[in-house]
């Protein structure tokens, strides 16, 4: 503290006056925010945990293996309102990793052991432009890798993630709640109190740290009216085949199979890029692969790809070459 304040005093007049200027302003910018409401829990506590993790997915599930592995004597709860275990191949989108990620689930949080036999591994990021009607991919620019990129990275299937997660964390101490509702949070006395419906029926659980990781339903969010408008205004659809897509058929051309060993493509988060939209190609173990579509609203309504079917039509219309591989389409 001496020291911080021998530095501050030693700081030319502007300069200080600047720093003082910053710290008002995040004074006032924290007095503006709005705080999670005070007052007695509506019902007595059913259970005492250090930290509830409210939302069961990625986030939640990860952090609160985090903490537990730091520090074991850490109560965790993780509260989650879909039924566990989880369907594979069809749960969630967020399955291709970027390294920084890899490595925190490999060695953060000591999974290399699932990602390396239960996972794929990703051969990066691959993007395809457009070119003509899109019939002919050896004609288009590709930009990817040739090889394997040396820090690796993973394709998740995101079901047998999070089942993982659940019971790797249940071993380790975590306690786990499926079915479980997150609703209202409270404090008092410096505890925080949530209230959880179990069963159709309220319960209250009370804590000293809580954390929504519930997702894009923001539960802290809508509760304290965080939310803001984005201008950013884009769609996206997407559905798991039953089946592995291996691009490397896709072309005949022996300079498109020399530049890029066989089997890399496939690995690959695959971007196949026009005008106002992409549409990707992931797979996932075993065999199966997720394809999407994100598009600009603007250029390409949701109404013209907001089914199964017209999602289809869609990539049919746009990139031709990709539906002529599928045969026997079945959504997962
Ligand atoms: C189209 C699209 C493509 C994407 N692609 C990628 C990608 O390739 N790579 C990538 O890294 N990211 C991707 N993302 C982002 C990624 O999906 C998310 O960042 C990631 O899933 C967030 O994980 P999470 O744990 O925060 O949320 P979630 O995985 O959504 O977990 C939240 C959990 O909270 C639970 N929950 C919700 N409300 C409550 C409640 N009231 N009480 C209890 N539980 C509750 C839900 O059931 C859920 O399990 C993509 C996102 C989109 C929309």
């Amino acid at each position: 503290m001496k020291d911080l304040s021998g530095r501050i005093a030693a700081l030319d007049p502007g300069k200080r006056e600047l720093l003082l200027k910053r710290l008002q302003n995040q004074a006032d910018q924290r007095a503006r925010e709005p705080e999670i409401e005070e007052g007695p829990p509506s019902s007595p506590p059913i259970a005492r945990f250090d930290v509830v993790v409210l939302g069961g997915g990625l986030a939640g599930q990860t952090l609160a293996r985090q903490i537990k592995r730091a520090r074991p004597s850490t109560r965790v709860l993780v509260t989650e309102l879909r039924p566990h275990p989880v369907p594979e191949s069809a749960h969630k989108v967020g399955e291709s990793t970027v390294e920084i990620g890899s490595h925190y689930f490999a060695e953060v949080l000591d999974l290399k052991h699932h990602l390396t036999s239960a996972q794929l591994r990703k051969a990066g990021l691959r993007y395809f432009f457009s070119s003509g009607d899109n019939q002919d991919v050896a004609s288009r620019v590709e930009m990817g890798a040739s090889y394997f990129p040396p820090v690796p990275s993973y394709q998740l299937d995101r079901g047998r993630f999070e089942n993982t997660l659940r019971e790797e964390n249940v071993e380790l101490g975590v306690e786990f709640w499926d079915r479980v509702k997150a609703g209202n949070v409270t404090r008092d006395h410096g505890m925080h109190h949530v209230v959880l419906e179990r069963d159709g029926s309220p319960v209250t659980v009370a804590c000293t740290w809580v954390v929504d990781a519930c997702g894009r339903s923001g539960l802290l969010k809508r509760q304290l009216g965080l939310a803001r408008e984005s201008g950013h205004k884009c769609n996206a659809v997407w559905f798991r085949l039953a089946r592995k897509i291996d691009l490397d058929v896709w072309s005949d051309s022996p300079s498109w199979h020399g530049r890029i060993s066989k089997g890399l493509r496939w690995l690959s988060t695959n971007h196949f890029m026009g005008r106002g939209y992409w549409v990707w190609f992931i797979p996932l173990a075993p065999e199966a692969t997720s394809v999407g579509i994100v598009a600009d609203a603007e250029l390409h309504p949701l109404s013209e790809m907001k089914s199964f079917e017209l999602a289809l039509d869609w990539i049919r219309r746009h990139e031709p070459r990709a539906p002529k591989w599928w045969r026997n389409i079945a959504a997962v």
